[in-house]
């Protein structure tokens, strides 16, 4: 984000204070749109983030042709719809056809999603659709759960309901054994 984006969020920021009926200029209020703008600079940092950059050559050749799965990743997103927080867990699962992705990767193409504005279908799409584009494996599979605010904290006010969403490549979609060792997997407790 350049200096000049930021500019312009504290104004609208200081609009926005004043059109909700506070004032911008009471003490607790004057940093708020320095801290509104930064907060949004990181909140869309996935927007500049490019992904052979993000890989950074963490594609590895490998004859293992198990499942891999890293289960329980927290992530942090914003809805396009109300501009509010939603966050949660992610599962990814894939099974490699020659080639493996570094583990720490996968939360960070994960990330790069999530800082931008979303909805969650497409995010879980997004997800999916990068693994299998980057790794050509023989499948994929990415369930995101995660609890909204625009639901929770306004409208329906549900605050113990959440979302899942599922998106899946290759055998996770067309088998249905390999999906249910997915799935039996993601739901057994957490040991740490
Ligand atoms: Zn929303």
């Amino acid at each position: 984000m350049t200096e000049e984006n930021k500019n312009n969020i504290k104004e609208l920021t200081k609009k926005l204070l004043l059109e909700i009926g506070e004032n911008p200029n009471r003490e607790g209020l004057l940093k708020t749109p320095h801290r509104v703008a930064k907060a949004w600079d990181y909140l869309s940092k996935g927007y500049k983030q490019d992904i052979s950059t993000l890989i950074n050559n963490a594609v590895f050749k490998e004859e293992y042709d198990q499942m891999v799965l890293v289960k329980d990743i927290e992530f942090y997103s914003m809805c396009e719809h109300h501009l509010l927080p939603f966050f949660g867990y992610a599962h990814i699962a894939y099974i490699p056809d020659g080639k493996i992705i570094g583990l720490s990767k996968i939360p960070r193409i994960l990330d790069m999603f999530a800082r931008r504005l979303q909805v969650q279908e497409r995010m879980t799409q997004e997800v999916a659709d990068m693994l299998n584009e980057t790794l050509n494996p023989k499948g994929v599979a990415v369930i995101l759960e995660a609890q909204h605010m625009c639901m929770q904290m306004r409208g329906v006010e549900k605050k113990n309901s959440y979302m899942s969403t599922s998106a899946m490549h290759g055998i996770f979609r067309d088998d249905d054994k390999t999906r249910k060792e997915f799935l039996d997997i993601i739901k057994l407790e957490k040991k740490f």
